[in-house]
């Protein structure tokens, strides 16, 4: 077992049931909670590795030089078997360490391929204005060009900026900072692989500084009104992807499997053909969320635009793409069924 010598095998040892926090405040340096989620910032050969939190900053000597680390394994999966039951456990841990004084920001690692749904989630349920960033590779660590220590030195270092207060979660990958809201994955396999389409970045890390261009200016953490302390679930929200020749097979699948909302990947600029339009009347009727989203990658969907809202009883996804716009659903469930309010939640976040 390499121990200490890959940033992925120190991510996999990291094990629940470590010393709990507070971090022992011996230097000035900002106080950051690594929380381990999996992923390939996590991937390693070795399956049997149990190191002690302390062997994170023994692989990445780096992160001594800017910040106090600890870490937690909160989950050990690849991103697409992330699942609710883990965005609440990770969103109750974050709340209960940014409420100490013993912490000062949190880096969330995990898979790159649900990244932005996860983000995206924090984003809206984390209670505090100091800094939270979640961070992926798109390399293992066995890679020559492992990318996994250096974004995770820009997270620590961007989790430890002040400047990165009140931005939102934020996501870091290939040096750049971007808003958990606007970023999206756009590339199977390059290191440049995250982007926000529409909006941009909000700043990059150049000589392990942080430097924001840009605020974000949709509402986010504390001033959003999700509040996930005392959820143990989350209502079911299914996608319904459109394509020439599409059907109501699909949507009604998603009606008879209990789906209390339907994000609908509408082509172009959110349009429901007319073979799926009396179904998702229908379902809209009946009181089920339906939203009108895009399979293109980029743009805002317009409310009354290629279809009349008001009459099918459709939302509209901003510039939301389907998986975030399923987010929002989730968690607006939790607050109200109805559709002008979830048409709110949309104009808001
Ligand atoms: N399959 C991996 C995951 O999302 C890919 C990655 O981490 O880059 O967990």
């Amino acid at each position: 077992m390499r121990i200490g010598t890959t940033l992925g095998v120190t991510l996999l040892g990291l094990v629940a049931g470590l010393p709990p926090l507070p971090i022992m405040a011996q230097t000035a340096k900002p106080r950051i909670l690594v929380l381990a989620t999996g992923g390939t910032i996590a991937q390693t050969d070795s399956k049997e590795a149990k190191l002690l939190g302390d062997a994170l900053i023994g692989a990445v000597p780096q992160l001594k030089d800017i910040a106090q680390v600890q870490a937690e394994q909160v989950a050990q999966v690849s991103s697409p078997d992330i699942t609710p039951e883990i965005w609440l456990k990770l969103a109750k841990r974050i709340n209960a360490a940014l409420a100490s004084n013993d912490v000062d920001g949190v880096v969330v690692t995990h898979g790159t391929d649900t990244l932005e749904e996860t983000a995206y989630f924090l984003d809206l349920v984390v209670k505090s204005d100091k800094p939270v960033v979640v961070v992926g590779s798109m390399r293992g660590s066995s890679a020559p060009s492992a990318d996994g220590p250096a974004n995770l030195i820009d997270a620590v270092a961007i989790a430890a900026s002040p400047t990165a207060r009140s931005n939102g979660v934020l996501v870091t990958l290939n040096d750049t900072i971007q808003s958990a809201r606007d970023v999206t994955k756009t590339n199977t396999t390059s290191l440049d692989a995250f982007k926000s389409p529409d909006f941009g970045t909000l700043g990059i890390v150049q000589g392990g500084k942080p430097i924001f261009y840009r605020q974000v200016s949709r509402k986010h953490t504390t001033a959003t009104e999700f509040d996930v302390s005392s959820l143990t679930a989350l209502p079911k929200v299914a996608i319904v992807y459109s394509y020439v020749g599409v059907d109501a097979d699909a949507f009604e699948g998603a009606m008879k499997s209990g789906a209390k909302g339907v994000v609908y990947a509408g082509t172009g600029n959110g349009s429901i053909p007319k073979a799926v339009q009396p179904a998702a009347a229908s379902a809209a009727k009946s009181g089920v969320v339906v939203v009108r989203a895009s399979r293109v990658n980029g743009g805002v969907v317009e409310r009354n635009g290629e279809h009349d809202d008001t009459a099918l009883g459709t939302i509209t996804a901003d510039s939301l793409n389907p998986q975030k716009a399923r987010v929002l659903v989730m968690l607006g469930l939790t607050r109200t069924g109805n559709a002008a309010e979830m048409q709110r939640l949309f104009d808001t976040y």
